[in-house]
């Protein structure tokens, strides 16, 4: 057994047993210890203070989106600030061919694939993992990789298959995880790579001038490889100001302020406010590591086609821990419901209430699209809140 330290993501450490490093946890008592509604109170006046035209903002990630919502303060914003959605939400943009390949590796005799729950109902081109878990497919639901690593070591007869689905900053702990496994020599243990890169995907975003966003709001559970000079790359290329914030109300007004600010000045600066951040020896051997399992190349997103180096597969040397070339399983275009609007969606081209199914035929008892499955997903939680908004 090794004794690693695994890198958790926010979304990780919620989820995880694993301990964070000891210095780390009074940062996430201190914050629950702020007056939170009353600073959010004074950053909603200084934002109206400045809002005296349109101005267009895109808030890439799901749990930000969701934080606005949950605190109905969507409503108390200026109402000529627009927020748009963005491909922040890991679920959402993953398209049918990837969930295709998924379905093709775990329908393989004696194999158990590892997923988190979110990702089970969203449909390939005809199959959902939940599907053909159904109809006797062995899937079990887990949080971490290292649980997946778990159920290999408990199971020696069975092939383990972990989704590694999300942004990049779960690609250390995946990393970890197949160093992990490959110094344990445990061979019925390996990973399908479907690990996403943001800043190269709203720089295609960005290219069309029709969606006029003026500044991009995201958050650390998006990032950790691509550092602020991905994001210095973006506020440069396309004059876009942007903020990488954290997820209570008070981090995403701070950023949401931020940007409207830069806006108002007319310059496009980068503001890291991360509330997970990292020391820069963690950051480092963060990266060693997952360039040492990883190498960038090109994938495909729902709804937005092939985006150079926004992907990540496992190096040749470690070939034997990709599912992918255990199973010869190829990730192929997919056919997506014609019906869904998520696309539009999490381009920042329209919004929920758009799309004619939602609430109606669309809901999260009965999703027709990942944007309603993932509670991250932009149209689940318009449902569940904005729909209930006081
Ligand atoms: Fe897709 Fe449903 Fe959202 Fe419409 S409401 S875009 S069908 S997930």
């Amino acid at each position: 057994m090794t004794d690693r330290t695994f890198f958790c993501t926010p979304n990780q450490m919620r989820g995880s047993s694993i301990l964070l490093p000891e210095k780390r946890k009074p940062l996430l008592l201190m914050r629950k210890m702020e007056p939170v509604l009353a600073r959010s109170e004074e950053l909603l006046k200084e934002i109206h203070a400045l809002v005296d035209r349109p101005i267009r903002l895109m808030v890439a990630c799901g749990n930000q989106n969701r934080t606005l919502l949950k605190n109905y303060v969507r409503a108390k914003l200026p109402a000529s600030l627009e927020l748009v959605a963005g491909p922040g939400c890991s679920v959402c943009v993953m398209p049918a061919g990837h969930i295709d390949a998924f379905v093709k590796v775990a329908s393989q005799p004696g194999v158990i694939t590892a997923v988190c729950e979110d990702l089970l109902q969203v449909r390939g081109s005809k199959e959902s993992l939940g599907s053909i878990c159904a109809k006797g497919a062995r899937v079990e639901l887990i949080n971490t990789p290292q649980e997946a690593l778990d159920i290999a070591r408990h199971e020696p007869d069975s092939t383990v298959v972990y989704v590694a689905a999300g942004f990049e900053a779960t690609a250390p702990n995946v990393a970890e995880t197949i160093l992990c496994a490959a110094e344990s020599g445990l061979e019925n243990f390996c990973v399908i790579p479907s690990i996403r890169l943001l800043p190269p995907t709203i720089g295609r975003l960005m290219e069309n001038e029709k969606l006029h966003i003026e500044g991009l709001l995201c958050s650390d559970s998006n990032n950790v490889v691509s550092d602020t000079d991905a994001y210095s790359h973006l506020a440069r290329k396309y004059n876009l100001p942007c903020c990488i914030a954290g997820f209570t109300l008070e981090d995403v007004l701070e950023g949401i302020l931020f940007l409207v600010r830069q806006v108002k000045a007319g310059t496009a600066e980068v503001s890291d406010d991360s509330a997970f951040s990292w020391s820069p020896l963690e950051t480092n051997t963060a990266l060693r590591i997952v360039s040492e399992v990883f190498c960038a190349v090109e994938t495909d997103w729902r709804g937005l086609g092939t985006i150079s180096r926004s992907g990540f597969v496992i190096r040749d040397e470690l070939a034997l821990f990709d599912a992918t070339r255990r199973f010869n399983v190829h990730f192929t275009e997919g056919h997506e419901n014609s019906k869904c609007q998520c696309n539009e969606i999490i381009s920042g081209r329209s919004i929920p209430t758009d799309c004619p199914f939602f609430g109606m035929s669309c809901t999260p008892a009965s999703p027709v699209g990942p944007c309603m499955i993932s509670d991250e997903g932009i149209c689940h939680s318009y449902f569940k809140y904005e729909l209930q908004s006081p």
